[in-house]
């Protein structure tokens, strides 16, 4: 039997181990692929600490970790007969595997699937030398996209979902919480009109780095008066669009404070328990709020992949450290302190 190096959440405790497993064979319906670059995303080192969420969501052990992935095709499953993937084609991959029969997938919605389940998380992720990809889920790259930009299409994905849920261009936008999905954001938005952009982050590094992407005022909550300075700036008003990455309580409410009536407020961010609202102030300022889960399948792709290969978005300073999948741990640690960007892994 073959094997190949995978990191392997191999017991219910923190941590994770680089160990021989077998190298996987593709379904019927799948693709074998040969990893190139994977990175790493809060969600792996929730996983990797070991936290609540983890502890209850996590229920295949040994289970091998990480979601984000660029991969060549090296082997296909006997009813992937058409044209669409080759062997060489090299891929990202849409990490929400749909059921393909429930009321939400047969509605054009398979991004909020209700049996949804996700690599590195319900089953065998990609930190490997190899993963299994249900060919439905491969994304072919652009030829002008590199491996490095293909690792990060799925967080990007929900970067430019959150942001285009609604106008941008000629809108001032606020993004709460700057960490890799905020600063794409940040970047998107930039790329799609916005005419002044705000972005929080109580990291420093964060912060600069959403400031080279793109953010006009970067504001530490910590230090800064948030909600007086876009006042000021927004000539009182306040502003039209906040993208919400934090999942924290303050930035939400702030959030509700600066957005002009009429705004409208998306969020992606987790908060990790139930946060008291006014909603008085958010019926009397007559806001849309929205939810957003995931990637439109595949619209958000398309616009994805069409924002890269055009050389329209740049995602070169956000990716800030590449190591072997040997120092995932350093990669883990780096995550914890928040200073850096996008931490890729290659095998
Ligand atoms: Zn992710
Ligand atoms: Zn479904």
């Amino acid at each position: 039997m073959p094997t190949m190096k995978a990191i392997v959440k191999t017991k219910p405790a923190p941590g994770a181990e680089l160990i021989e497993t077998e190298t996987p064979s593709p379904g019927p319906d799948d693709v074998l692929v040969k990893v190139l670059a994977s990175s790493i995303c809060g969600t792996d080192l929730h996983i990797f600490q070991w936290n609540d969420w983890a502890r209850k969501r996590i229920k295949h052990i040994p289970q091998i970790l990480g979601h984000e992935v660029c991969g060549e095709i090296i082997e296909i499953g006997a009813n992937v007969n058409h044209d669409f993937l080759k062997i060489g084609d090299i891929i990202s991959a849409e990490t929400h595997i749909g059921c393909g029969w429930c009321y939400e997938c047969r509605t054009g919605n398979a991004h909020i699937c209700l049996n949804s389940r996700i690599f590195g998380v319900d089953i065998h992720g990609v930190f490997a030398e190899f993963c299994v990809v249900p060919a439905a889920n491969a994304w072919v790259l652009e030829k002008k996209i590199t491996k490095d930009f293909g690792s990060v299409m799925e967080p990007l994905g929900n970067a430019v979902h959150t942001a285009l849920a609604g106008p941008v261009a000629g809108c001032t936008v606020l993004v709460t919480g700057c960490g890799p999905i905020g600063i794409m954001a940040v970047a998107v938005s930039r790329i799609c009109g916005a005419t002044k952009i705000f972005a929080t982050e109580i990291n420093e590094y964060r912060l600069q780095l959403a400031k080279k992407m793109g953010a006009d005022i970067a504001l530490n909550p910590q230090k800064d008066n948030v909600r007086d300075t876009i006042r000021e700036e927004t000539g009182d008003l306040g502003v039209d669009v906040v993208l919400e990455m934090s999942g924290n309580a303050g930035a939400i409410n702030d959030a509700i404070k600066v957005l002009r009536p009429g705004g409208r407020f998306s969020l992606l961010g987790l908060p990790d328990q139930p946060l008291k609202l006014d909603l008085n102030e958010i019926i009397f300022k007559y806001l849309t709020i929205q939810g957003i889960n995931g990637r439109r399948m595949f619209d958000t792709w398309y616009q994805s992949s069409r924002f890269l290969s055009s050389g329209r978005l740049d995602l070169s300073p956000l990716i800030t450290h590449r190591m072997r999948l040997e120092e995932f741990e350093k990669g883990m640690e780096l995550m914890e302190t928040g200073n850096c960007g996008k931490v890729l892994l290659y095998p």
